[in-house]
């Protein structure tokens, strides 16, 4: 397909040393040089700028090799070095000379000494001339010994002009220069096609390289974005925390206080219950009558005191309701998140899709590399 180092002569050249790329670079902008170009370009400038465009950069960009490029430059200078073998005159004795051209009726080829009767003498001046082949046998129909200089559009084949009255009768046969020129013309549609293709892939490329940058930011954004919600809901969660356990501080130092009130009633009561037994204790050994008989009933009548059984204290509060709502409140942050991310997950997976590359319709041969 790439037939010549002419047809993609300037996809393959470097603008700076005007020969093909050895090493070819790519620039941030999507233009290519040799990689010693560029950096001789480079190591004599203040700036760091594309010699084709002129877009400055800020850093000096880090030059990776073409690879694909590199492989496309070396199929086109295989193929151009196959063309060049050089055909040598089949006249020429002892040191044989390069041949000029091969001429079909012989079947030979001639340096410029021994073609000159080709040239000259009449008979000969008939004689169909080419660029010279080492393969002439392939020009010539093997059937009638004749050039094939003709092309059977029936059968898609080259023949020579015996073929077209016998074999090829009635068929249409077209001079094989027409059918070549037309040839040509499809081939240089299909290069365009190649060559747009490749200016296709080198874009998206750059497509690829920007939205893996754009998406890298982004991530970044989303990432602090996500971990300030996580912040927010564990910041609350100490919070309550916190005011459940200060609150709880406080009831044990209320409860404490009451406690040590009720001891000392306890013991205020306790004081004067023992005052009382010391009276009762003097009341029973006394022979005063009458002094007995009018404090009896003060003395005997019950005290107007708490009624301590029914007193009883509190040892711990219930655990229960809190176990209860933070259970919940785990199992439904648990639920919501692994909806919630699953649901991320998806759409992120969605913007993956979309950086891929389109699969290209054009038939896979017309791939150069
Ligand atoms: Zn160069
Ligand atoms: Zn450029
Ligand atoms: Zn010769
Ligand atoms: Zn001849
Ligand atoms: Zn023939
Ligand atoms: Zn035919």
């Amino acid at each position: 397909m790439l037939s010549s180092m002419s047809s993609l002569s300037e996809e393959t050249q470097c603008s700076l040393c005007l020969d093909v790329f050895t090493d070819p670079v790519s620039t941030p902008c999507g233009h290519n040089f040799c990689k010693i170009c560029l950096n001789k370009c480079w190591d004599n400038s203040q700036t760091c700028s594309c010699p084709y465009c002129k877009e400055t950069f800020k850093q000096r960009p880090d030059l990776k090799i073409n690879t694909t490029l590199r492989e496309l430059v070396d199929h086109c200078k295989k193929k151009s070095l196959e063309k060049t073998t050089e055909v040598l005159c089949d006249f020429c004795e002892e040191r044989k000379l390069k041949a000029l051209k091969s001429c079909l009726v012989c079947q030979s080829s001639y340096c410029e000494t021994h073609l000159e009767p080709h040239l000259r003498v009449t008979r000969l001046k008939k004689h169909k001339l080419m660029d010279p082949v080492s393969n002439l046998e392939d020009y010539i129909c093997q059937k009638h010994e004749r050039p094939l200089d003709l092309f059977c559009r029936d059968d898609q084949t080259c023949v020579c002009s015996i073929c077209s009255v016998k074999d090829h009768k009635n068929h249409n046969t077209v001079p094989i220069e027409e059918e070549s020129q037309e040839k040509k013309t499809e081939l240089m549609k299909t290069q365009k096609d190649v060559q747009l293709m490749i200016q296709n892939r080198i874009k998206k490329i750059q497509d690829i390289k920007h939205s893996a940058e754009v998406r890298k930011i982004n991530t970044e954004k989303e990432k602090a974005v996500r971990v300030e919600l996580f912040t927010d809901l564990i910041r609350s969660i100490e919070r309550h925390q916190t005011e459940l356990l200060e609150m709880m501080e406080e009831q044990q130092k209320a409860a404490e206080k009451q406690e040590q009130e009720l001891i000392e009633e306890l013991e205020q009561e306790i004081t004067e219950l023992k005052m009382r037994n010391t009276e009762l204790e003097q009341l029973s050994h006394t022979e005063d009558h009458l002094h007995l008989l009018q404090i009896h009933s003060s003395l005997c009548s019950s005290t107007n005191t708490r009624n301590w059984p029914e007193i009883s204290m509190k040892t711990h509060e219930s655990l229960e309701t809190l176990r209860r709502a933070l259970t919940q409140l785990k199992d439904t942050i648990d639920e919501k998140l692994t909806l919630t991310v699953s649901t991320e997950l998806k759409w992120m997976q969605q913007y993956a899709v979309d950086v891929t590359l389109d699969p290209d319709t054009a038939h896979p041969k017309l791939i150069p590399v």
